[in-house]
C-alpha cells in the first residue's frame, strides 16, 4: 500500500505538484491522462464529420443525447441524516458534520416535492445516510417522480411501490464487508435485491478489496444483478487523519493506519483496471462498465481541472440551476456538492465523473477518440441512473458500454 506521507489533499491548478496518486497533469493532451475542464473546447468538425459517415454512430448519438435529457434538470436531497452502518472513511458523517432538522411530517416532503416538480426538476436523486430508514419520503417522491435513484447500502429491502433505481453500494466481499462497513450487510444486500432489474449494484473499489473483485462478480452474476465500478472517493476529513497518523475511533476511523488504508496507489489501480477489462468480457450482462471509461477513471492524478478552492470546476453535481441540491431540512445546502467532505483531486465516483462528461459534449467533440469516449462515457451514465425498461430512452435493450459499438452496428474502423 501507499506510504503515508505521500497522501495528500488536492493541489492547486497548474501547480504541477505531484502526490502518491499521480502529477496533475493540466497541460497533457491524451484522452486519459487529460481531467475534465483540463483542456477547451476544440471545433466540432470531427463529431461532424464521423456522424455524416455512420448512419450506426448517428443512432447511438441520439440515444446517448436522449440519456442526457432523461437526467436532468435534477433535484438531489439528502432523504435522512441517520445511518445503519460505519464505513470507513464515510463521506457523509465527516468530523464536522451537525445533523439539519428533518420534517417527520410526510406531508412537508410532499410539499417539497411538488414544488420540485413545478420548478421543472424531473430526476430525483435520493441520498443521505440512508434513505431506506425513511420509505414514506420515498414514497411521497415516487408519486410524482417517473425517474429517480435511490442511493441505499442495501441492508433494508425498498418497498415495490417506489419507481426509483436502487443504487445498492457494496465495499467488500463477505469475509472484509464487516471490518470495512462496521456490519456484514454482504449476502442480506444480496439477497434484499436479488433479481431485481430496478436494482443497479455499486462496487466501492478500495485498496482493501480490488483483489476481491473476481469472487463479488461472481456473487453478482448467482443473485441476477448488475453492477458499476466507482473508486473509493476519501474524505478531508479521511486524507488529514491517515496523514497525520491520527488514532483510530470507533465510528468512521476504525482500522485505517499507514500499512492498512483504503487508497488506491497508481499500480493499484492499473491492476484494478486490468481485472475489471477482463471481468467485463466474461460478464458483459452483469459488469456495466466501459473500457475506455474506466481506464480514464483510473489514470493519474485529479480527474477534474481544479478551480482556486480545490473543487472541480466542471462537476456537473455541484449546485446549479441545473441541479440543484437540498439537505434534510429542505433547504439548499451550502456545500460545493452533496458529497460536502470529498476531495475533488480524489473523487472517482460514477455517478459526478459520468455526468461532467456527458453534460460537457462541447469538450469531447473535437476528435473521434474524444467523441466515441463521450458516447461510452453516456451509456455508462444512462445503465447507472435510468431503469432497463425506460422505452423512452432505450426504444429497445439498453447497450452495454463496454460494448455499445457492436449493440448499434458501428463499424469496426469507425474508431
Ligand atoms: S462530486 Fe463533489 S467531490 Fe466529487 S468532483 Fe464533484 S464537486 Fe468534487
Amino acid at each position: 500500500m501507499s506510504a503515508i506521507s505521500l497522501i495528500s489533499r488536492s493541489a492547486a491548478p497548474g501547480s504541477g505538484r505531484a502526490d502518491a496518486f499521480g502529477a496533475f497533469d493540466y497541460a497533457g493532451d491524451s484522452l486519459h491522462d487529460r481531467p475534465i475542464g483540463g483542456a477547451p473546447a476544440l471545433s466540432v468538425r470531427a463529431r461532424s464529420e464521423a456522424l455524416a459517415n455512420d448512419p450506426a454512430l448517428r443512432e447511438a448519438y441520439a440515444t446517448a443525447r436522449r440519456v442526457r435529457r432523461a437526467i436532468r434538470p435534477v433535484m438531489t436531497v439528502e432523504v435522512t441524516a441517520t445511518c445503519n452502518l460505519f464505513c470507513e472513511g464515510c463521506c457523509y458523517f465527516h468530523d464536522d458534520f451537525e445533523a439539519k432538522p428533518e420534517p417527520e411530517d410526510v406531508g412537508e416532503w410532499r410539499a417539497f416535492f411538488q414544488s420540485q416538480w413545478d420548478d421543472g426538476k424531473r430526476y430525483a436523486i435520493f441520498h443521505g445516510a440512508e434513505p431506506a430508514l425513511k420509505q414514506d419520503r420515498l414514497m411521497a417522491a415516487g408519486e410524482l417522480f417517473e425517474r429517480g435513484i435511490i442511493y441505499t447500502n442495501g441492508t433494508l429491502r425498498l418497498h415495490d411501490s417506489i419507481p426509483f433505481v436502487r443504487n445498492v453500494s457494496i465495499w467488500g466481499d463477505e469475509d472484509s464487508t464487516e471490518k470495512v462497513r462496521g456490519g456484514n450487510t454482504y449476502r442480506k444486500a444480496l439477497r434484499n435485491f436479488e433479481n431485481d432489474p430496478r436494482a443497479r449494484f455499486s462496487i466501492i473499489v478500495s485498496a482493501q478489496n480490488y483483489r476481491q473483485l473476481p469472487d463479488i462478480v461472481a456473487d453478482l452474476v448467482a443473485a441476477g444483478v448488475s453492477a458499476t465500478i466507482s473508486y473509493f472517493s476519501p474524505s478531508y476529513s479521511y486524507l488529514d487523519k491517515l496523514s497525520a497518523e491520527a488514532p483510530n475511533d470507533n465510528r468512521f476511523y476504525r482500522f485505517s493506519r499507514s500499512d492498512d488504508h483504503m487508497m488506491m496507489s497508481q499500480e493499484d489501480f492499473e491492476q484494478a483496471d486490468a481485472i475489471i477489462a477482463e471481468l467485463t468480457s466474461k460478464h458483459p450482462k452483469t459488469l456495466l462498465q466501459g473500457l475506455d471509461y474506466n481506464k480514464w477513471l483510473t489514470a493519474p492524478g485529479s480527474r477534474y481541472a481544479l478551480d482556486e478552492d480545490g473543487f472541480a470546476a466542471e462537476c456537473a453535481v455541484r449546485h446549479r440551476s441545473a441541479h440543484e441540491l437540498y439537505g434534510t431540512d429542505l433547504k439548499p445546502i451550502e456545500a460545493k456538492c452533496a458529497l460536502a467532505d470529498t476531495d475533488c483531486a480524489h473523487c472517482r465516483i460514477v455517478p459526478a465523473s459520468t455526468t461532467s462528461v456527458l453534460h460537457n459534449a462541447r469538450l469531447y467533440a473535437g476528435s473521434m477518440e474524444d467523441f466515441l469516449f463521450w458516447i461510452e462515457t453516456a451509456f455508462q451514465a444512462g445503465r447507472f441512473f435510468l431503469r432497463d425498461d425506460d422505452a423512452e430512452v432505450w426504444r429497445g435493450a439498453p447497450p452495454p458500454p463496454a460494448a455499445w459499438r457492436e449493440h448499434f452496428g458501428v463499424g469496426a474502423d469507425a474508431g
